[in-house]
């Protein structure tokens, strides 16, 4: 059985009486509201971890994500976090190649593979995203195109590595635009890229690979969308900084 996750992606959001307050709420609620078989994960601005960790039940469904982190383990890169950094702080997901960070941070997909690397080295989970753009949707391969960002930055991993990568499709038109995909349209990608997987690992690793679906996932769309047979649960952006949606979205996916 894949694990079942909602992860809400902060991006670049709150000060931090706001994200003690947000994490305070969240984590009220789903103690008193989630009884289910869901695993969520809060990933805040990184400057923000460990003073929220001390909010969090430990051994608990609720834990920490990091929105990035460097290729390398250490050295003279002003400015940024490693891996091993986010160890260190008992951090178990980290988001790689969201498409804000493939966009404005120019980030390329061998670098994914090396951030990928670097954060299984390091016992962290990637929460690792795809997605194909507006145009890509209209005029293009977009199913062949987001499989290739799977096969460029995942596929040289073992499959005893693979195992230990979630992945999330997010595709950009759908994000912060208020316009999501259809359940159809997710289901459909998230069929392909389960195939795509079994297609190098297998079946078994495939049915076992956790699939979310991020890109104005909400309160009211989120039970539908989480009914489609290969929608694992959602990386929630927007609606993740706000207590009462977030929880919906958790509790529909329970
Ligand atoms: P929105 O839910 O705001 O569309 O953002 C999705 C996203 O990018 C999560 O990583």
């Amino acid at each position: 059985m894949r694990k079942l996750i909602v992860a809400g992606n902060w991006k670049m959001n709150k000060t931090l009486d706001e994200a003690v307050a947000l994490v305070s709420e969240v984590v009220n609620m789903i103690n008193d509201e989630v009884t289910g078989n869901v695993d969520v994960v809060l990933c805040p601005p990184s400057v923000y971890l460990s003073v929220l960790k001390q909010y969090i039940p430990a051994g608990g469904r609720i834990s920490l994500g990091a929105q990035n982190c460097h290729e390398k383990a250490s050295g003279a890169y002003t400015g940024e976090i490693s891996a091993p950094m986010l160890q260190s702080l008992s951090v178990p997901y980290v988001i790689l190649g969201h498409s804000e960070r493939r966009q404005y941070f120019n980030e390329t997909n061998e670098q994914l593979a090396a951030k990928v690397n670097i954060a299984l080295e390091n016992g962290l989970t990637p929460i690792f995203c795809c997605g194909e753009s507006l145009d890509l949707r209209e005029n293009g391969d977009y199913v062949g195109f987001v499989k290739d960002q799977l096969t460029a930055s995942l596929f040289h991993l073992s499959a005893e590595q693979f195992a230990n990568v979630v992945i999330a499709y997010e595709p950009i038109w759908a994000i912060g635009t208020g316009l999501t995909a259809s359940s159809a349209q997710a289901q459909d990608m998230h069929f392909e890229l389960r195939q795509h997987i079994a297609g190098q690992y297998g079946d078994e690793v495939a049915q076992n690979t956790t699939i979310l679906y991020g890109g104005s996932a909400n309160a009211a769309n989120a039970a539908e969308l989480f009914a489609q047979p290969d929608v694992d649960g959602g990386l929630i952006g927007g609606a993740s900084l706000k207590s009462r949606d977030f929880t919906t979205v958790v509790k529909a996916r329970q």
